[in-house]
């Protein structure tokens, strides 16, 4: 028995027919920019996250970065995130002119720690990225509130959240906008790079329509310097054929870590994921926690069980935000769950037998660890 991390090929095999009608269609017209797959897969997903607008973009960290532009990010100005994320998060807070100003995460949920919020903010705050990690929603409601205290902007950053829900409200949904990632591995995944920003913010909406096409509403009238982070007629296509079957894939999810659940609870020396009661999570990535991680991933390995690491090294501790000068011992809990994390295989597709499979080599590899 074996238990690959990811399985990106079996949705794809029984989407192919539908996705290259689409291509062929795509290919006889030559509408490969714009053109109406975009149109409708823009609709289509604002549908699903139940905002009024979304921008399909080049990528996750674009849409992100096009967000902080339109929102006239400045030096000088501080964005708070967490240091447990993937550097595109803090990549786009820098890369558009902001400076990142780090907060610690909860030990339960992983998401940023509410608690901790506003011993960060100072006069040169302008906004919270809260990140929806592994697919499980940050505690919105006490963002909401300090963000309205102190006139501060949300953004979300859910590229790792698709259709996940905070007391009945869709991510993306919330914040002043949000950024979704297609990149093949998330829970809507492209054929390729693809991103996207929804909002509810009809003037941010545009603003961001045109910075992702070089500052032009009309052809050859720029309104300022844009870029080109667009998202091709291609993966518009696909990513409609996909969004269908992502409410019955995220339900997959669900029960695959409902069944890891019911193996590893019995198993000694596991910490298992916590879903707060105001969450419906996506299991974008099943993480657990556990002593001696590296070793227990290298036997896994051996067994056939390949599995992931999200995040090794935190984001404060990076050689690249070294200019940072932020002391080892800066974010407690970040720092004590990263060498703990291990991610362990999750999609809709992993069977129940794998599952049962990945418990019993992590009961013998625990109980033989001592
Ligand atoms: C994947 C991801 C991104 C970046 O998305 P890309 O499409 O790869 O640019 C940003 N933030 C988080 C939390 C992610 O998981």
């Amino acid at each position: 028995m074996e238990a690959p991390f990811l399985d990106l090929k079996t949705p794809n095999r029984a989407l192919k027919a539908e996705i290259m009608a689409c291509w062929e269609e795509i290919l006889d017209t030559a509408h490969f920019v714009g053109g109406k797959y975009l149109d409708l897969f823009e609709q289509e997903f604002a549908k699903a996250c139940s905002v009024k607008e979304c921008i399909a973009v080049s990528s996750g960290t674009d849409a992100l970065k096009l967000i902080f532009k339109a929102l006239e990010l400045q030096s000088g100005h501080e964005v708070i995130t967490v240091p447990n994320t993937f550097i595109a998060t803090t990549e786009a807070i820098s890369q558009a002119g902001g400076t990142i100003k780090f907060v610690d995460i909860d030990p339960d949920t992983y998401t940023i720690d509410v608690s901790k919020i506003e011993a960060a903010i100072t006069s040169n705050t302008r906004g919270i990225v809260p990140v929806h990690l592994y697919g499980q929603m940050a505690d919105m409601d006490p963002i909401l509130d300090i963000a309205k205290r102190y006139d501060l902007w949300i953004v979300e950053d859910a590229c790792q959240a698709h259709l996940a829900e905070y007391k009945g409200r869709r991510a993306g949904s919330i914040g002043r906008a949000a950024a979704f990632s297609f990149y093949p591995g998330k829970n809507l995944g492209a054929c390729g790079e693809a991103g996207a920003i929804t909002t509810h913010d009809r003037e941010l909406a545009q603003k961001v329509r045109v910075l992702r096409d070089h500052g032009q509403a009309r052809k050859y009238h720029h309104e300022y310097e844009g870029y080109n982070d667009r998202c091709d007629a291609l993966q518009a296509a696909a990513l409609t054929v996909k969004l269908n079957h992502v409410p019955q894939w995220n339900e997959m999810r669900r029960k695959n870590a409902q069944l890891y659940v019911d193996h590893l609870q019995q198993v000694a020396g596991i910490t298992l994921p916590v879903i707060s009661k105001y969450c419906l999570p996506v299991f974008h990535l099943f993480v657990i926690q556990v002593d001696n991680r590296d070793r227990v991933m290298t036997e896994l390995d051996k067994r056939g069980v390949k599995t992931g690491l999200h995040y090794p090294i935190p984001l404060h501790l990076q050689k690249a935000y070294q200019h940072l000068k932020i002391p080892v011992g800066s974010f407690p809990v970040t720092e004590k769950c990263a060498p703990r994390l291990l991610s362990l295989p999750m999609y809709p597709e992993l069977t129940p037998a794998q599952i049962s499979y990945v418990s019993d080599c992590l009961q013998e590899i625990l109980g033989s660890s001592s």
